[in-house]
C-alpha cells in the first residue's frame, strides 16, 4: 500500500520588539530569573494590559508579504487552560478574528515550485519559563518570557513531505529575517514550529489521523523527526493499527519522538473576547505606510540576482538566504564586477566560517574583499596566495594590499625575471630535459613545480607554463 504524507506547520516566530506584547518589561534575552516582570505579566489582578503597537505592524508587515488578507478589524481573546508557566490561567492569543489570514508563499524543492497555502496568522503572548530540578522533587518558574510578543503562522495540511517542510520553514524564516521583525534564533527558541503529519493512502481525499510534533529547534531537527515519524505511522498503519491523535516530542538525543501530556488533546480552551482590550482596528493610511517600508523580499531579489548578475538558481539561493549576505554580495559587487568569482569566493572562504545570518560579524568588509579580488584580477597575487591572504585578513583585520606587500607575496609576472630562472631550471636538470625532447611532455608540470618551488609560490603559473614552453623549444 502507497501512503501520502500531508503536514501543517504551526510556526511561532518571536517579534524583535524591546517591550512585550502587553506591557513595557524588556523582551531582553537570559536576564536573571524574574526580573523582567511586573504586575502586567505577572497576572496580577487589577492589572490592565495595554497592546504594543509595534506588534501590529509586525504582524502587518508578514501579512504583506505573504499575501495575506488583514482583518481591518480584529480582536484578542482569553485561551483559556491552567499551567505553572501562565500565571493568569489564560493566554491572550487571537482566535475567530486573527490579524491575517488566507495567505501563500512559495516554496521549492528539487526544481519543483509549490505554492503553499497560509491559513491564518495572529499576535499572542508567549508563557513563562518552567525548570525542573531533576535531582530534586523540585520546578523552577521563570516569567522573563511570559507576554513576550509572538506570532503564530499556522499553515494549511498543504506539504507533502519532510523536505517540503524545511523548505518551507527555511523561506518563512528568511522572510522574517528579512522583514527585520524577528531575530529567527532558534537556539533560543526565537523562531520555532510545531509539524503536524498524517498519513493518508494514496488517491484519498480524507485526511488521517495526525500527531503533533513538538519541541524542534533547528531544521535538521525538523528533518529528521518528520523523517521518523511518517515510519512510525507507516509500520503502525501496514500492521492494521491505528494512529492515535497525540502531541509527541522530539528527543534529539535518541532520535526518537515521546509521548507528551495530552493537554491539546482536550481543545476546549473556552475561549472568549478578551474585556480589557479593544478591537485592533487598521486603517489605509497605515497599512500603505507599511507596504512602503517592505524591503525588496527573498523570492524577489533571488529573481533580480539570478538575472542581473547572471547567476545558477543554485548560487543566487545561497547569496540571498539572508539580507546580510546579499546586502555583503551587491557591496563587493560595486566594487568587483565579476559576480560569479565573488560568489565562488564568498561560498567556499566566507561561509565557511560565518553563516548566512552571521555575515555582519565578519571582520572582512565587502569593500576589502572587492580589492583582495581586484588583486588577483590584475595578477598581482594567485587565486591561492588570496586565499591565505583572505585567512589573514580575518585575524587581523588588516587590508590586502597591506598583507601582501608586508609579506612580499606580490606574483611575480616581470617575464625577464622569470625567464632567468626558468634557463636556470632547465639547465640543472638535464635528466628532465632530455625526457622532455623524447615526447614526455608532462615534464613541463616538474619544471613549472620546480619553479613555484624556487618563488615560494609566486611566480604567475600561467606565465611559468608558457615560458617553459618557448625555453624548452615547445
Ligand atoms: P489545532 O487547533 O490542534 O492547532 P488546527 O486544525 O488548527 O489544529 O491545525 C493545526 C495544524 O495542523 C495546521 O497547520 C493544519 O494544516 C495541520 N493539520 C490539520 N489536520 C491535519 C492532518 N490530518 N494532517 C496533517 N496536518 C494537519
Ligand atoms: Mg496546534
Ligand atoms: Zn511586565
Amino acid at each position: 500500500m502507497e501512503f501520502e504524507t500531508v503536514i501543517g506547520l504551526e510556526i511561532h516566530a518571536q517579534m524583535k520588539t524591546k517591550s512585550k506584547i502587553f506591557c513595557g518589561c524588556s523582551t531582553a534575552f537570559g536576564a536573571p530569573p524574574n526580573t523582567h516582570t511586573c504586575p502586567v505579566c505577572l497576572g496580577m489582578p487589577g492589572s490592565l494590559p495595554v497592546l504594543n503597537r509595534k506588534v501590529v505592524e509586525s504582524a502587518i508587515k508578514l501579512g504583506l508579504a505573504t499575501d495575506c488578507t488583514l482583518n481591518r478589524d480584529n480582536r484578542f481573546a482569553r485561551k483559556n487552560y491552567f499551567y505553572p508557566d501562565l500565571p493568569k490561567g489564560y493566554q491572550i492569543s487571537q482566535f475567530d478574528l486573527p490579524i491575517c489570514e488566507h495567505g501563500q508563499i512559495d516554496i521549492e524543492v528539487d526544481g519543483q515550485r509549490r505554492t503553499i497555502g497560509i491559513t491564518r496568522i495572529h499576535m499572542e503572548e508567549d508563557a513563562g519559563k518552567l525548570m525542573h530540578d531533576e535531582r530534586e522533587p523540585l520546578s523552577y518558574v521563570d516569567l522573563n518570557r511570559a507576554g513576550t510578543p509572538l506570532l503564530e503562522i499556522v499553515s494549511e495540511p498543504d506539504l507533502r513531505s519532510p523536505g517540503e517542510a524545511v523548505a518551507y520553514l527555511k523561506k518563512l524564516h528568511a522572510i522574517v529575517r528579512y522583514l527585520d521583525i524577528c531575530d529567527g534564533n532558534m537556539q533560543e527558541g526565537s523562531f520555532r514550529c510545531d509539524a503536524n503529519i498524517s498519513l493518508r493512502p494514496k488517491g484519498q481525499q480524507e485526511l488521517g489521523t495526525r500527531t503533533e510534533l513538538k519541541n524542534m529547534n533547528s531544521f535538521r531537527n525538523v528533518q529528521l523527526a518528520l523523517d521518523y515519524e511518517i515510519r512510525r505511522q507507516r509500520d503502525l498503519l501496514l500492521e492494521g493499527g491505528k494512529v492515535i491523535q497525540q502531541t509527541l516530542l522530539w528527543d534529539p538525543d535518541n532520535n526518537r519522538t515521546e509521548s507528551m501530556r495530552g493537554k491539546e488533546e482536550a481543545h476546549d480552551y473556552r475561549y472568549f473576547p478578551d474585556p480589557d482590550l479593544i478591537p485592533v482596528v487598521l486603517d489605509e493610511a497605515w497599512i500603505e505606510t507599511l507596504r512602503q517600508q517592505l524591503p525588496e523580499l527573498p523570492d524577489k531579489r533571488w529573481l533580480r540576482f539570478s538575472r542581473d548578475f547572471e547567476l545558477t538558481d543554485y548560487d543566487a539561493e545561497i547569496l540571498t538566504a539572508s539580507r546580510e549576505l546579499a546586502d555583503y554580495f551587491e557591496a563587493a559587487y560595486r566594487e568587483f564586477g565579476n559576480a560569479k568569482k565573488l560568489c565562488n569566493f564568498i561560498g567556499t572562504e566566507l561561509l565557511r566560517d560565518f553563516g548566512p545570518e552571521r555575515i555582519n560579524e565578519c571582520p572582512v568588509r565587502p569593500s576589502q574583499l572587492a580589492r583582495l579580488l581586484l588583486l588577483t584580477e590584475e595578477g598581482k597575487i594567485s587565486g591561492k596566495i588570496a586565499k591565505s591572504v583572505f585567512a589573514e585578513m580575518l585575524t587581523s583585520g588588516a587590508d590586502p594590499e597591506e598583507i601582501v606587500k608586508a609579506k612580499g607575496l606580490v606574483q611575480m609576472s616581470d617575464e625577464g625575471e622569470l625567464v632567468a630562472l626558468v634557463r636556470e631550471l632547465i639547465a640543472a636538470n638535464p635528466e628532465q630535459l632530455q625526457q622532455y625532447r623524447e615526447g614526455k611532455t608532462k615534464v613541463i608540470g616538474f619544471f613549472v613545480g620546480q619553479l613555484m618551488q624556487r618563488t615560494k609560490g609566486q611566480a604567475n603559473p600561467q606565465l611559468a607554463n608558457k615560458l617553459f614552453l618557448q625555453e624548452l623549444g615547445g
